[in-house]
C-alpha cells in the first residue's frame, strides 16, 4: 500500500467509496464524477503507479480485472447493449490518478473517443 495514494486508501477502507464489488485481488467502486450513467472503476489492491508498470506476475491479475468487469456489466444489464472499459496512461492519456484503474462506462451510446 502506498500511504500517499487515495485509490490504496480506498481499496483499505480508509476512504469511503461506493464498492459495488471486491474480492482479495480488486476493489470496484462508483466513480465520484461519473460521466455516463454507469461509471465504475476497477483497482487492483496491489498498488501499481499506472499501466506501465505492469510486469509479467501481473498477468493473472489483468485477467482477473476483464473478467471481473464483464460479471458487473452483465449484472447492471450491459452485457448485451455493450459497455467501455478504459484505462487512461500518464499524463497524454488523461490519468489523474497514479494508482491502476479501469473505467467501465456505459448506459448510454458512447462516442468514438479523442
Ligand atoms: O483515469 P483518471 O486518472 O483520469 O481517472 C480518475 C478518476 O477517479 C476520475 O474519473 C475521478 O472522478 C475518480 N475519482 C473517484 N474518487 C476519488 C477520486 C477520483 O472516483 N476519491
Amino acid at each position: 500500500m502506498a500511504e500517499e495514494c487515495i485509490f490504496c486508501r480506498i481499496a483499505g477502507g480508509q476512504l469511503p467509496a461506493e464498492v459495488v464489488y471486491q474480492d482479495e485481488q480488486v476493489v470496484a467502486f462508483k466513480d465520484i464524477r461519473p460521466v455516463a450513467p454507469v461509471h465504475i472503476l476497477i483497482i487492483p489492491r496491489k498498488h501499481i503507479p499506472d499501466l506501465t508498470a505492469i510486469t509479467p506476475e501481473d498477468k493473472e491479475l489483468l485477467g482477473h480485472i476483464h473478467l471481473v468487469a464483464v460479471q458487473i456489466a452483465r449484472e447492471l444489464g450491459l452485457a448485451g447493449r455493450g459497455f467501455r472499459l478504459v484505462n487512461n496512461c500518464k499524463e497524454e492519456g488523461g490519468q489523474v490518478v497514479y494508482h491502476l484503474h479501469f473505467h467501465l462506462l456505459g448506459g448510454r451510446q458512447l462516442r468514438i473517443l479523442g
